[in-house]
């Protein structure tokens, strides 16, 4: 990507203090959505970034997930895969819980979503603490996918989330804070 673009994008995405409780600087990627050129990019970005040309699947988690990894997976034309928070799924699913800074969350995915054997990409908006996106590859292992790697479009890497990430294939993002 040319580097006007990426630093287009970066200076896009407007940090929202104190949101959703105090202490958290919200990466607000919504104008980013709303401008064609710079969701076109980004997409393109966050696959270029993978090296990668065709997957089975893209798994993207809830809720900001879904728009990246539908994107992606539609770039890629591979099926779209979504981790949602628990109790959102209609159909039969396996779910694995997660510590988060203070108690736990829960997420779910169809049983049926990923047959062994396929080949995975996990997408996301942020990866932060890396839990989410950690209880997102362990429920793809546990269906048999082969992971092929993470791709992100923001990366707190002073949060070191992609330390939980480990043995899942390599960790991309499109831009790093
Ligand atoms: P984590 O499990 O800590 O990696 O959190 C990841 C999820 O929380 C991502 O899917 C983001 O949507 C959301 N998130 C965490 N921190 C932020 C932040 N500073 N700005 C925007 N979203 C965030």
């Amino acid at each position: 990507m040319a580097p006007d673009t990426l630093d287009r994008i970066r200076s896009t995405i407007r940090d929202v203090p104190d949101f959703p409780k105090p202490g958290i600087l919200f990466k607000d990627i919504t104008p980013v959505l709303a401008a064609p050129e710079l969701i076109a990019a980004s997409i393109d970005g966050m696959i270029e970034a993978t090296g990668i040309t065709h997957v089975d699947k893209v798994v993207g988690i809830d809720a900001r997930g879904f728009i990246f990894g539908a994107l992606i997976a539609e770039r890629l034309r591979a099926g779209f895969v979504p981790v949602r928070k628990k109790g959102k799924l209609p159909w039969q699913t396996r779910g694995v819980d997660y510590a988060l800074e203070y108690g736990t969350n829960s997420v779910e995915m169809h049983l049926d979503a990923i047959a062994p054997g396929e080949t995975v990409l996990l997408a996301d908006d942020l990866l932060a603490t890396g839990g989410t996106a950690a209880a997102a590859l362990h429920l793809i292992s546990e269906a048999g996918g082969k992971v092929v790697g993470s791709t992100f479009f923001i990366e707190l890497s002073f949060l070191k989330g992609r330390d939980k990430l480990a043995g899942h294939g390599p960790v991309h993002a499109l831009l790093t804070y």
